[in-house]
């Protein structure tokens, strides 16, 4: 059984996979930082509760999730459009491009020898340690960056707010291997899920500069419709975590407060931090 078929058979996170041919690889971005966007797929299988992207898509919530699309003509279209278009170039804008079927399709990988290919630069952001596989290329891809998304230092509560991602550990191992191949690496705390413990805060900052991390970019919950009752539907096994996501998910003055707290904590540890968008 190939690894795409036994990912596929995961009863855990099914999906469809859709093989499409794309018209354009690159679009523009209005993305602080970013020239250009590039999405290998559409759709994504790792089943964030709190993503917000079918709403920009204008796609429904569980298809998001179950129906992906791989556009596997890209890297011959990135071939053809990196010879006119250039600039900082946005891989995995609106899903995240190390896709469970990744593994197997390996289209991410080969876009990204185009781009070696092409001398461009890069921003990838992804919350799966599988984009450590591809170290050899992106250690070549000067003047560029991966930013790993990490919710929470708590393997467990990260199954329960994206099921079918790679847990925190595997993401913050897959830091410390890219830092180590020579990656500039860059950890994304985001959303803020009224979840954390200040311990777990400060663990986890501690524990992504450890890993290499030279700076921390940060985003808060955006709540879109059903998002709350989908959270605390998921929360429903854990009646502490439910009460508190309860109390504070629509509660401006906590998402200002933990925020407050994020920067305070890698100011001491002396890692600079953004707010994202
Ligand atoms: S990884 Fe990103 S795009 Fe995928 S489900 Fe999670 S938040 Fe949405």
């Amino acid at each position: 059984m190939s690894s795409l078929d036994s990912f596929l058979s995961d009863e855990r996170c099914p999906q469809n996979v859709s093989m499409v041919k794309a018209t354009v690889a690159l679009s523009p971005s209005r993305l602080p930082g970013l020239d250009l966007a590039l999405n290998p797929y559409t759709g994504c299988g790792h089943g964030c509760v709190y993503c917000y992207a079918p709403y920009i898509m204008r796609r429904d919530v569980e298809g998001w999730s179950r129906n992906i699309s791989a556009k596997m003509n890209l890297p011959l279209l990135l071939d053809r459009e990196l010879i006119r278009k250039k600039g900082m170039i946005g891989l995995g804008t609106v899903t995240d491009p190390y896709q469970p079927v990744e593994e197997g399709l390996l289209l991410t990988r080969r876009c990204l020898e185009m781009l070696v290919k092409h001398h461009a630069r890069v921003s990838v952001l992804t919350k799966s340690s599988l984009v450590a596989r591809d170290a050899d290329l992106l250690s070549r891809l000067s003047d560029s960056e991966v930013g790993i998304t990490i919710t929470t230092i708590d393997d467990d509560l990260a199954a329960m707010l994206e099921p079918c991602a790679s847990p925190p550990s595997k993401r913050l191992d897959a830091m410390r291997s890219l830092h180590d191949e020579g990656v500039n690496v860059y950890a994304f705390i985001g959303p803020i899920v009224p979840a954390f413990a200040d311990s777990d805060l400060d663990l986890l900052l501690r524990s992504v500069r450890d890993a290499g991390a030279s700076m921390v970019m940060i985003d808060r919950l955006n709540l879109r419709p059903g998002m709350k009752a989908r959270m605390l539907a998921r929360a429903k096994a854990d009646p502490s975590l439910e009460q508190i996501l309860e109390l504070h998910i629509e509660d401006e003055g906590y998402y200002r407060s933990m925020i407050a707290r994020v920067k305070d904590i890698c100011s001491g540890l002396g890692l600079e931090c953004r707010d994202a968008f």
